[in-house]
């Protein structure tokens, strides 16, 4: 964070929800906005960065991801079944050496922040890749994800992930904070969903979980059978105490009492009465479009639906397993072709406010007292509408980026800079 104050000239800025200025001036003190307005003052004591040729909007959320895994890219085909692809994972993921997962880390972590991503919801398993997180220049809120459908090793699993917690509270100012993820209805113990659930509340966390992914997932919940009996069984995790709901994925969660303000990433296969039971119970969910394509899924998302029933939706690139990028500016084009009933503004506030808001980190609708966590894209025609610049088809990288006050990435052919 710098100590002077800074501000950004622009041509237009959209807070997504709160107002829209014109040829104005945002000013930073401390990482954080104390001033929006339109027109530009004459004289300014501190650093100004001349963006007066671009459309500032806040920051992108990728607000589901699994950066770990981005050493998997090409290495994973799909499979007819996805229990198949879940083995191919394992074993891939288990044959990675230390060096490739955090190059490759580091590497689509370039990508989200080119791609504009101001703050990502991330799914991980390696505590040891803490340090290398610690050094990301974007906003986090990392799930640790846990799996383990015996309900005996419930406890233990929880003390486990308690004690990690504990050892890492997110300090002030720390762009860092961590939360809890039991992995799966399918993967994940009734006990140890109940245990992180409450863990989560003790330590005011957030708690996510991939909700209703495929069509196999209800199958078993419902009777109990299929491939991710044969999956669980094979891999000698089965536990036959296990008694099927008989109900959906969201019902099951419901009646174990940890659906409340969980943070449910995909939702492809839902029933009816599932969508009100998710505003009931303020859950948030997270689309995630490219995996979904990925894998040719039949059904996705009711996007629409839901965030006209009140739930705060997202948009998450999910892995480079289940992904051929993680450049968010695809999500948001491919989330236009699956979700066309949305309008492109629409689609950007789910990508800015709506992954915010589905994650549980701050406001981040750029007004004053809100983080300085932006992104710019330049006018090429000034008659344009804004919300046509993120989705020219062959846009890469946003202009520049900055969060907490810091520029993270600028185009070098930008006109403006420092002055
Ligand atoms: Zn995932």
């Amino acid at each position: 964070m710098t100590d002077s104050l800074t501000r950004i000239l622009f041509q237009k800025l959209v807070a997504m929800g709160g107002d829209d200025y014109e040829n104005g001036e945002l000013v930073i003190d401390q990482g954080r906005i104390v001033e929006v307005r339109s027109g530009v003052s004459e004289s300014f004591a501190g650093v100004t960065h001349d963006w007066s040729d671009c459309l500032i909007l806040p920051g992108f959320v990728n607000a589901h991801c699994h950066l770990s895994l981005s050493g998997l890219q090409g290495r994973v085909a799909r499979q007819e079944r996805f229990v198949d692809w879940i083995e191919t994972v394992v074993a891939e993921n288990s044959a990675l050496s230390w060096r490739d997962r955090v190059d490759a880390f580091h590497r689509e972590a370039q990508t989200l922040v080119e791609s504009g991503v101001t703050a990502l919801g991330d799914y991980f398993s390696h505590p040891e890749l803490l340090v290398e997180y610690q050094a990301l220049p974007f906003r986090q809120m990392l799930f640790l994800e846990t799996l383990g459908f015996q309900s005996g090793l419930a406890e233990e699993k929880a003390r486990s992930v308690e004690t990690l917690l504990r050892e890492h509270p997110a300090g002030a100012g720390s762009l860092l904070q961590l939360a809890v993820a039991p992995h799966a209805p399918y993967s994940v113990s009734p006990a140890l969903f109940k245990e992180l659930k409450s863990l989560a509340d003790k330590l005011n966390c957030r708690y996510s979980c991939h909700v209703a992914e495929v069509e196999e997932e209800t199958q078993f919940l419902s009777r109990g059978e299929g491939d991710f009996l044969e999956l669980l069984t094979k891999r000698e995790a089965y536990d036959s105490s296990w008694t099927p709901p008989g109900v959906s994925p969201v019902r099951y969660l419901e009646q174990l009492g940890v659906l409340r303000d969980m943070v449910a990433i995909h939702l492809n296969y839902l029933e009816e009465s599932d969508l009100n039971r998710l505003a009931e119970n303020n859950a948030n969910a997270v689309f995630c479009p490219g995996s979904t394509r990925w894998f040719g899924r039949k059904a996705w998302m009711p996007v629409k639906i839901l965030l006209d029933l009140g739930v705060s939706v997202g948009i998450g690139t999910d892995s480079l397993a289940s992904n051929d990028s993680l450049n968010f500016l695809d999500e948001i084009r491919l989330s236009e072709e699956m979700v066309p009933e949305l309008h492109r503004s629409e689609i950007l506030w789910l990508a800015t406010i709506g992954g915010s808001q589905a994650l549980g980190i701050e406001k981040m609708g750029l007004e004053s007292g809100q983080p300085a966590d932006l992104i710019g894209f330049r006018f090429g025609n000034s008659e344009e509408d804004w919300w046509n610049l993120p989705f020219d088809p062959v846009r890469r990288q946003v202009d520049f980026s900055m969060v907490a006050g810091e520029v993270i990435f600028q185009k070098s052919n930008i006109k403006g800079g420092k002055q």
